[in-house]
C-alpha cells in the first residue's frame, strides 16, 4: 500500500487547513496512513514527521506493519504519550505559536481532549479538524480496489450457501450461521456487520438481524451480509421469495429492481451522490412506493463498512473515479413485506463497474 503517498496528500491538506499537525485517533484512519492494525494507537502527522504511539503489546506487530512512520512504544496511554512528545519537540515546529494541532472531533472523546489539553499547555491549541483522512479514503487506489473485489467475490459466494440452507421452518439464525461458517472457512477475517436474514413479516424491518424466527412458508426473505478480507469490507443484499409470489409481491420486487438499476445507471464521475439517490427514489415514487423507501440509497465501503460518501438525499459530494459505493434501494410495505437489492460499484473513468457478480432475478425457494 502507498502509505507515503497518502501521508503526502494528507500533509498538503493540513497546510491548506493551516494545521501544524493532526492527531489521529480513529483506528481505520491510522491503518490507512501507516498500515498499523492493532487496537490501541495514536498517529501524529506533522509537516516533517509521522509518529505512531502504541504500547508494549504491539512492539513486534508495529515493527512489522508500520510503513512511513516512526514507532514509539509508550508505557503511558498513547494519547498522553503523543501529547508529551509534542511538548518535548515543540521547537521542531516551524511557524508561530500557539501551534495548531488538529483533532478528529468525530472520534476523540471529550475526556481525551481534556487530558491532552492539560499536557500541552499554552504552546499548542487543539482545533477540531474536518474529516480529512476520511475524505482521502473515499477514492481507492488500484491495490485497494483489488482487495475490495476479492472481498466482494467471497461475500457473494455466501449467497449460494444461504440459498442451500433457507427453506420453510429453518431459523434465520441457522442460515446466518452457515454463511458465517463458510466465510471463515474461505478466509474471511470476520463478517463486516451482523448478518441480516429477515423473513416473512420481518422482511419489512430494514435492519432485521437474523433471529430465532423460523422462515415461513410464504413471503420475502431479505439477506444482507458481507465479509472483511485483508482489511476490506464487502456488502450485498438479495431478497428471495419463499413460495409463489403474489402479483403484488412480484410488482414490488420489480419496482425495487428497476430503482436499483436506475441508480446504478446514473453513477459516473462528476455526478452528485444526491442525484444517485434521487434516481432510485424517483422510480419508486412513480410506482407509489416512495414512502416505503425509508433509508438512503447507499454508502461508501472500504476499510469500514459505512464510510464516506453517504449516497443520500441532498448530499453534494461529486463522484470521482475510484470511489466504491453501494447502491441499495428498498421498499418495506406492511402486510406485503420488504425488498432490498444491493450491489457494490466502483466509479470508473466514464461510468461504473458493478462489482457484485450475483444475478437479480427473483429467486423462488
Ligand atoms: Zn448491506
Ligand atoms: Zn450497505
Amino acid at each position: 500500500m502507498d502509505h507515503l503517498g497518502r501521508l503526502r496528500r494528507l500533509r498538503k491538506t493540513l497546510a491548506q487547513q493551516r494545521l501544524d499537525s493532526l492527531l489521529i485517533t480513529h483506528l481505520p484512519n491510522i491503518r490507512y496512513l501507516c498500515g498499523f492494525t492493532g487496537s490501541t494507537g495514536v498517529l501524529l502527522v506533522a509537516e516533517n514527521q509521522a509518529v505512531l504511539f502504541t504500547d508494549g503489546r504491539y512492539t513486534a506487530q508495529a515493527r512489522a506493519e508500520v510503513k512511513g512512520s516512526r514507532v514509539v512504544i509508550a508505557c503511558k496511554p498513547a494519547l498522553v504519550a503523543a501529547a508529551e512528545w509534542l511538548t518535548r519537540h515543540k521547537r521542531t515546529f516551524p511557524g508561530k505559536r500557539p501551534r495548531k494541532i488538529g483533532i478528529e472531533g468525530e472520534h476523540l472523546a471529550v475526556a481525551g481532549r481534556t487530558r491532552i489539553a492539560a499536557v500541552l499547555g499554552s504552546d499548542f491549541r487543539l482545533k477540531e479538524a474536518p474529516p480529512i483522512v476520511e475524505q482521502l479514503r473515499m477514492v481507492k487506489d488500484a491495490e485497494e480496489i483489488e482487495r475490495i473485489r476479492a472481498a466482494v467475490l467471497l461475500g457473494a459466494s455466501l449467497f449460494d450457501v444461504a440459498l442451500k440452507t433457507m427453506r420453510p421452518g429453518v431459523r434465520e439464525a441457522e442460515a446466518a450461521a452457515e454463511m458465517e461458517y463458510a466465510a471463515r472457512r474461505a478466509g474471511a477475517e470476520r463478517m463486516s456487520f451482523d448478518t441480516i436474514i429477515a423473513s416473512g413479516e420481518r422482511s419489512a424491518l430494514p435492519h432485521g438481524h437474523a433471529s430465532e424466527a423460523r422462515i415461513p412458508n410464504q413471503g420475502f426473505v431479505v439477506c444482507d451480509f458481507g465479509v472483511i478480507l485483508a482489511g476490506y469490507c464487502s456488502d450485498m443484499t438479495r431478497t428471495v421469495h419463499v413460495g409463489r409470489p403474489s402479483l403484488g409481491a412480484r410488482e414490488l420486487y420489480e419496482a425495487v429492481r428497476e430503482a436499483q438499476r436506475a441508480a446504478v445507471d446514473a453513477v459516473r464521475p462528476g455526478v452528485a451522490v444526491g442525484d444517485i439517490d434521487r434516481a432510485a427514489r424517483k422510480l419508486l415514487q412513480k410506482r407509489g412506493l416512495g414512502r416505503f423507501f425509508t433509508h438512503s440509497t447507499g454508502h461508501g465501503v472500504g476499510l469500514e463498512i459505512h464510510e464516506a460518501p453517504r449516497v443520500a438525499r441532498g448530499q453534494s459530494e461529486l463522484l470521482r473515479p475510484g470511489m466504491v459505493i453501494t447502491i441499495e434501494p428498498g421498499a418495506y410495505v406492511p402486510d406485503l413485506g420488504g425488498v432490498r437489492i444491493e450491489d457494490m460499484v466502483v466509479v470508473s473513468g466514464s461510468g461504473c463497474e458493478v462489482l457484485t457478480p450475483t444475478g437479480k432475478e427473483l429467486v423462488e425457494l
